[in-house]
């Protein structure tokens, strides 16, 4: 069973490169660990996600403000929210091999997981890359890359509350870059260095927590399953009072079965007042003409491990003779090219024509829509079906004179006729 689960990541690390989702960062000279460079369908797909959580949780709501706070803060805000101070890991080294590894990923405590070797004392380590600002190279410019997005959201409370008057229960939505100094980076976009939140801070009064917990609870399940996660493989932890982050007052882990293990996808805390009460901000509430300090439920999302969850989900193959078939069956909405437009020989101006106009008309109206002569037919169904193109649309001979195309279908493999006319009805009918 771990070698088939081996095999699978080995697969999609393998595809991803190859077909230009996903690439190490600066492969050309030798890595850097914890770095990924998403390629033209990796952005593709990231995209999307991004683009659809936009649309669920800011746009399709009338008590969401959206914003993008720079990634650089004042490092006041890092030593106010406690990560300056709690933002560590312990750190151990093993005494033989000299690898290091955070003390609590260790497969058994007190001994290297590569060489079984005896691993010291745990060392404080901080997770937050420092950097400094300006061209003074002293202590007191010394600044840090946020390693999450949800302090931008807070020190904006103000900001939010004075330009747009919104009553509780509101909430910040923001989606950007967060940087982590991991000490083992690992299984491909995982844990990663640098990588993206989509992230929300739910402002309430603290009566009646409860019911918002239990209400974003609900959206992240329905999230998960829009996004074409395989729900069998999710499962809720509910994390242990004596396991709870010093600000946290109840947090569910959302995890997946990764084949490296089930391991956290996304989070919900409910997060008390202590965010807003950190950064001395508060909220004149009207009803009760007096200034209260609102309390936060937090829904976080990690683009990073949507991305790998949607390709281990979506990840399929099938045999016809010897013959392996790998695709994936991404949902349109989220998939990189929905539709992928061939004349059925390169080489033949009429049907290169004609099926340039095919491409235009289904580039205006979907834009996800490739172009694809490379090779002969055969070739080009693989290639699509490994970038997971729900649609593959030929244009031949027959199409010269009765204007009808094949469409085949990507998880079947079967093949329509249809007019040209059509072709955006029958696309628009089946997305999902
Ligand atoms: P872990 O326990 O796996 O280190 P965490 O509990 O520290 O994760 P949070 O602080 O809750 O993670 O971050 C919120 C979300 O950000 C996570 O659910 C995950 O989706 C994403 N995330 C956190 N760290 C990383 C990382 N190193 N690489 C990729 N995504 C990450």
């Amino acid at each position: 069973m771990e070698k088939e689960e081996n095999k699978l990541m080995e697969n999609i690390v393998s595809l991803c490169k190859r077909r230009g989702f996903i690439y190490p960062g600066s492969e050309v000279y030798g890595g850097l660990a914890g770095t990924f460079d998403y390629g033209p369908l990796g952005v593709a797909l990231k995209n999307n996600i991004k683009n659809l959580w936009w649309k669920k949780f800011v746009d399709g709501r009338d008590d969401m403000y959206g914003v993008d706070a720079a990634i650089l803060m004042n490092s006041s805000v890092w030593k106010a929210s406690g990560h300056v101070d709690t933002f560590t890991e312990a750190l151990v080294e093993c005494s033989k091999c000299h690898k290091r590894f955070r003390e609590d990923h260790l497969k058994e405590k007190g001994k290297c997981d590569d060489c079984g070797g005896a691993t010291g004392d745990a060392k404080k380590f901080n997770g937050m890359f420092k950097t400094q600002i300006g061209a003074m190279d002293d202590s007191s410019a010394t600044i840090y890359l946020r390693p999450e997005t949800a302090q931008g959201m807070f020190v904006n409370f103000k900001n939010i509350v004075d330009s747009f008057h919104p009553k509780l229960p509101f909430g910040m939505a923001q989606i950007g870059k967060a940087f982590r100094n991991e000490i083992t980076p690992r299984d491909f976009i995982f844990r990663v260095r640098e990588f993206e939140q989509m992230e929300i801070e739910y402002f309430i009064k603290s009566e009646g927590w409860e019911k918002y917990f239990e209400y974003f609870r609900d959206e992240m399940l329905e999230w998960m399953e829009s996004m074409g996660i395989d729900m069998n493989k999710v499962h809720e932890l509910e994390v242990l009072s004596e396991d709870l982050a010093h600000y946290s007052k109840r947090t569910i882990d959302f995890e997946f079965d990764f084949p490296f293990g089930r391991k956290e996808l996304y989070g919900l805390a409910y997060r008390t007042d202590y965010d807003l009460n950190s950064h001395k901000l508060d909220y004149q509430d009207e009803e009760t003409s007096s200034r209260i300090v609102p309390h936060v439920i937090e829904p976080s999302f990690g683009v990073d491990r949507t991305v790998l969850a949607i390709l281990l989900s979506s990840y399929k193959e099938d045999t016809s003779g010897d013959e392996v078939r790998p695709y994936l069956d991404f949902k349109t909405s989220v998939a990189p090219v929905i539709c992928a437009v061939s004349p059925l020989l390169k080489n033949k101006p009429e049907l290169r024509d004609y099926a340039r106009v095919v491409y235009r008309n289904l580039k205006d109206e979907f834009g996800r829509v490739m172009w694809d002569d490379n090779g002969n037919i055969g070739k080009r169904y693989r290639r699509q079906d490994e970038i997971g193109t729900p649609w593959c649309i030929v244009i031949d001979f027959d199409t010269l004179t009765d204007d009808s195309v094949t469409i085949r279908n990507r998880d079947t493999g079967k093949q329509e006729r249809i007019k040209k006319e059509d072709i955006i009805s029958y696309i628009k009918e089946k997305m999902d």
